[in-house]
């Protein structure tokens, strides 16, 4: 494995996981991280630039700079659909 890739790896240590198909479009995860959730015409909101997934769910790498932010954005889930994966370990955080 080359530096740089070891590099982006230590960079992105968390995943966050939208469960889209259950968020109830409160908007509460735009109004505080609003560099990474945005609220869609639907009505849910989406993770800004992520991955979907075939079950609807989408999910970006984060570096740990970003961390507490998106955590902040998790804690106010009234329906708890936002999660944050440690990749190291694999344990969810939340
Ligand atoms: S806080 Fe939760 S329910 Fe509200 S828009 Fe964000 S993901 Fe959806």
């Amino acid at each position: 494995m080359s530096e740089q890739q070891t590099d982006q790896q230590a960079k992105t240590k968390f995943q966050i996981q939208h469960d889209r198909p259950n968020c109830i479009g409160c908007a509460a995860c735009a109004a505080i991280a609003p560099d990474f959730w945005t609220m869609s015409e639907d009505g849910k909101s989406d993770i800004v630039a992520s991955k979907k997934r075939e079950d609807g769910w989408e999910e970006l790498d984060i570096e740990e700079k970003n961390f507490a932010l998106n955590k902040e954005a998790a804690d106010s889930c009234p329906v708890n659909v936002i999660h944050i994966v440690d990749k190291e370990t694999g344990d969810k955080v939340i």
